[in-house]
């Protein structure tokens, strides 16, 4: 039977969700599709070697034409949009393009969708992000933000993630898609790239440890942030494409730490009880509008979706700093 395999299409397939999801559904018995940007594309090489089960497409967030080809190969019964300009602090460097390719993008996306669709078969799954609530500073759920919650996004990240989930719920509403928005946590892990302070740490602290680096510069040390492990988040996001009727979900831990207390872990996984003497602020590391505390509610996902967590932050930690102390002692 030509058809028996379920396929699925990634976008985002260079960043650390779209390697745990490709891994993911391979597993699950999927013929996975992804979308890959621009010419010459420097990590196209390390995705043909890690993922070779995987079929690549060129083609851009910002160029609706290419995600319309893209759909038109791939004929996907699933497709989880994970692309994006993703990272808060840059997005105050290029505002603009985080609009296009994290807020338009997920239009260009849906419509592709639409076009391609006539049957309105295809699932789709939209990354959206705790950053829309923008910390408890402006509304404060007593046991965290739920789908409920009220937006307040502080950045230009946010605010372009805030119309990728407004017009998925536009477009679920309007054409009866089965369109939904996942909103996430902070979730990390062993492929999260450095410009995230807890791989920033946690490489660090394999480098002091080996003698490799003498100190680690970071910004403010006070946020709070909910870190889950993105290897559970992903079957959290799959789990809300397997549902009869499509609804948004917050995956969470249910538990806030500050990135002091991710520093004392980290280092204390190495023997360095007293990080103070490591570790240097740098205004550079500080942005224009900070999130103080991000704390999320996951209590519906579990119900509804039966979403469970493997990983707890002691264990985050563990896995991450464990993991940087083997690749950087390869360069010893
Ligand atoms: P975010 O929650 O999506 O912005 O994830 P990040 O890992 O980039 O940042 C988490 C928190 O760490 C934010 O409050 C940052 O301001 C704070 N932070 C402090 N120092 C640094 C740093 O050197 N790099 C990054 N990325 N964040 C830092």
């Amino acid at each position: 039977m030509a058809d028996a395999k379920k396929r699925a299409l990634i976008t985002g397939i260079t960043g650390q969700d779209g390697g745990h999801l490709a891994g993911f559904l391979h597993e699950k018995g999927y013929e996975v599709f992804a979308i890959i940007r621009g010419q010459h594309n420097p990590r196209r090489e390390a995705v043909v070697s890690e993922f070779p089960y995987v079929t690549l497409f060129d083609a851009d967030l910002t160029d609706q034409s290419s995600l319309i080809r893209a759909m038109q190969v791939a004929r996907p019964h699933e497709v989880y949009n994970l692309g994006a300009i993703s990272h808060v602090g840059y997005s105050f460097k290029d505002p603009q393009l985080t609009n296009d390719v994290t807020g338009k993008g997920v239009l260009n996306m849906l419509e592709a969708i639409r076009l391609t669709d006539p049957e309105n078969k295809v699932k789709f799954y939209q990354a959206s992000t705790s950053e829309m609530f923008g910390g408890l500073e402006y509304n404060r759920p007593e046991k965290g933000y739920t789908e409920e919650s009220s937006f307040h996004p502080r950045s230009p990240y946010g605010v372009a993630k805030l119309y990728g989930y407004w017009i998925t719920k536009n477009y679920r509403e309007s054409y009866d898609m089965f369109a939904v928005s996942g909103i996430l946590f902070n979730h990390e892990g062993e492929r999260r790239g450095v410009e995230f302070v807890t791989r920033k740490i946690t490489n660090a602290v394999a480098r002091i440890k080996l003698g490799l680096q003498d100190d680690l510069e970071l910004g403010d040390l006070w946020p709070k942030r909910d870190w889950g492990y993105a290897g559970d988040y992903v079957r959290g996001m799959w789990l809300m494409l397997q549902q009869d009727k499509p609804e948004d979900y917050v995956l969470a831990t249910g538990e806030t730490h500050s990135i002091g207390e991710f520093l004392d872990l980290a280092f204390k996984e190495v023997g360095i009880d007293d990080w103070k003497p490591y570790v240097k602020q740098n205004p550079a590391f500080m942005r224009p509008a900070e999130v103080d505390v991000l704390l999320g509610d996951p209590t519906k996902a579990e119900k509804e979706l039966g979403w469970t967590r493997d990983v707890d932050f002691p264990g985050l930690v563990k896995l991450m700093v464990e993991h940087d102390l083997a690749i950087e002692s390869t360069k010893l």
